[in-house]
């Protein structure tokens, strides 16, 4: 199947108030275009030397999302430039984003990444320290919570719905508060192999990879 069937396949099957992103990272310009041409506009990227060069090489209009581990060295690059920013995961990249978008006269749009399986190979805070982060950002000028985000251990589909729902449960919670500077509009959870058990659990944000751009070949993207 090609990009552009695979997009509105996706776009015909998930509810509307669900917002799809085409997570581009590695793939080529026009393989990009494709997707945009069949209405794709939110894209996500991992890594912030790739985001700024397609980020100036396409369509000004593409929304752009920083799905990776940000390093507080490449923030400076990506002012202006990123939509949302799915991967807030320490007070101290939270200081850095403050800095950088407050020396621009940007307000940044993060999620705050938690690492929900407690894994030790994955970034995202832990959740017992979501509520010490969400009182650093009421402190900041630039900087606009707006949600939630997770990546999964990989598991059967009860482990993948058990984390899924626990991510729900801590969204609903904290939507229930009101702090300065955090709205609870976004569950970023879902990827190509596991969205729809996602989506049953309340995700209202998926980042489909290989779903619409099929597998990913990170060796042909070096040679
Ligand atoms: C690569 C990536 C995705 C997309 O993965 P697919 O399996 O290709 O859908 C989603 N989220 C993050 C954080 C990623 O790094």
């Amino acid at each position: 199947m090609g990009i552009s069937e695979a997009y509105k396949d996706l776009k015909n099957e998930i509810p509307k108030d669900v917002k799809l992103i085409c997570v581009s990272k590695t793939r080529q310009i026009n393989e990009i275009k494709e997707a945009y041409a069949a209405g794709a506009r939110d894209f996500g990227e991992n890594k912030a030397q790739e985001l700024m060069e397609k980020h100036d090489s396409l369509e000004q209009d593409i929304k752009w999302h920083f799905i990776g581990h940000l390093q507080r060295n490449k923030v400076k690059y990506i002012v202006g430039k990123v939509h949302l920013i799915h991967s807030l995961d320490s007070i101290r990249l939270l200081q850095e984003i403050e800095k950088q978008y407050g020396a621009k006269d940007e307000i940044a749009s993060v999620l705050i990444q938690v690492n929900i399986g407690k894994e030790d190979a994955k970034t995202g805070i832990a959740a017992s320290e979501i509520d010490s982060l969400i009182q650093a950002c009421e402190k900041c000028n630039n900087i606009k919570v707006k949600g939630l985000m997770a990546t999964i251990p990989i598991g059967n589909v009860e482990d993948c719905r058990m984390y899924f729902n626990e991510m729900k449960r801590m969204f609903d919670n904290l939507k229930t508060f009101k702090y300065k500077n955090v709205s609870m509009e976004f569950l970023s959870l879902g990827m190509s192999g596991d969205f729809e058990i996602a989506l049953q659990a309340g995700s209202n944000m998926i980042r489909l990879g290989e779903k619409i751009f099929g597998r990913r070949d990170y060796k042909k993207l070096e040679g």
